[in-house]
């Protein structure tokens, strides 16, 4: 694995092996590496002939009093994961590689980040499409790979790439969970095992929901209710949302009579955690 620091080398690498014939996948992460990450690295290998990962903490799509200084960062390890799953070439710049001074571009994808998390992180999805953008012009990747972990994110992504119309693919990848099907997360090493066990309660609210529907109940109000009821179930946590949305659009709907997508954030001890998953009637 050849490892890249700055954004002049991974072009020139990147230009290499395209005209070398090789078609380029990219799994854009912020370290911390899990197993979570490394599907995106198969999936990337499944799709490409040469995978690009990313390790890059964007200070812009952090706001203020967020955790980008205390962010998770361990890149002897990330090396070693992803030098083992695969990965062709790591790209880790430095932040004034990415931002120089004097830069005064954001990318802002307007209806799809008004909702969900977007009142509750402001400025933050602006930061993500903007260094995706950078990023993007940086790899110039055939495909690039997301988790479905940050749903709202990967649909962000999805429509930015089709409205600047650039020539690539964006693949989707479900969440991968612990056992106890709290989805994976470098977030979750500030969980103790005590908030771990509370933190259960999310991906069992969502379950609610989908076994609810199964049953025949298509109302959204009442999905909503007897999700949230689980989530709550352990005092600790605290509901920022549960929406049932379109999982396209992203707005809000009023019956499950097609697929669906059930998203939520909360608040476990002030540590914030987001989940999500596919309804289908
Ligand atoms: P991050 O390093 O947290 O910015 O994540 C980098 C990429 O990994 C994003 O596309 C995430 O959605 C994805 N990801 C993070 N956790 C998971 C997970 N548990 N399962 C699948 N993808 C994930």
């Amino acid at each position: 694995m050849e490892i890249l620091t700055t954004t002049a080398q991974m072009q020139q690498a990147s230009r290499q092996h395209r005209k070398a014939g090789k078609r380029i996948g990219f799994v854009p992460t912020m370290g911390a590496l899990h197993e979570g990450h490394l599907v995106l690295v198969d999936a990337a290998k499944e799709r490409s002939d040469l995978v690009v990962m990313s390790i890059f903490v964007n200070p812009s799509q952090f706001g203020p009093g967020e955790d980008f200084s205390q962010y998770p960062r361990d890149l002897e390890k990330d090396h070693r994961m992803a030098e083992g799953r695969g990965v062709d070439l790591l790209f880790h710049p430095g932040v004034e590689d990415v931002y120089p001074s004097g830069d005064q571009t954001m990318v802002v994808v307007t209806e799809l980040t008004r909702g969900l998390c977007g009142p509750f992180r402001p400025g933050h999805f602006r930061g993500v499409a903007t260094v995706v953008a950078k990023l993007f012009n940086i790899v110039e990747p055939d495909v690039a790979v997301f988790g479905e972990k940050d749903y709202q994110q990967l649909t962000m992504v999805r429509r930015m790439v089709h409205d600047l119309r650039w020539n690539m693919e964006i693949e989707g990848v479900p969440t991968l969970r612990e056992p106890s099907g709290l989805a994976m997360s470098s977030r979750n090493q500030y969980l103790s095992e005590g908030e771990k066990r509370d933190a259960e309660s999310i991906y069992a609210a969502l379950q609610e929901a989908q076994v609810l529907l199964k049953k025949g109940v298509r109302e959204i109000s009442q999905l909503v209710q007897a999700a949230k009821k689980v989530l709550v179930r352990s005092g600790s946590i605290q509901l920022e949302y549960l929406e049932i949305v379109d999982p396209t659009t992203l707005t809000p709907l009023e019956r499950v009579d097609r697929p669906a997508r059930i998203l939520t954030a909360v608040r476990l001890n002030g540590k914030r955690l987001i989940d999500n998953a596919p309804l289908i009637p």
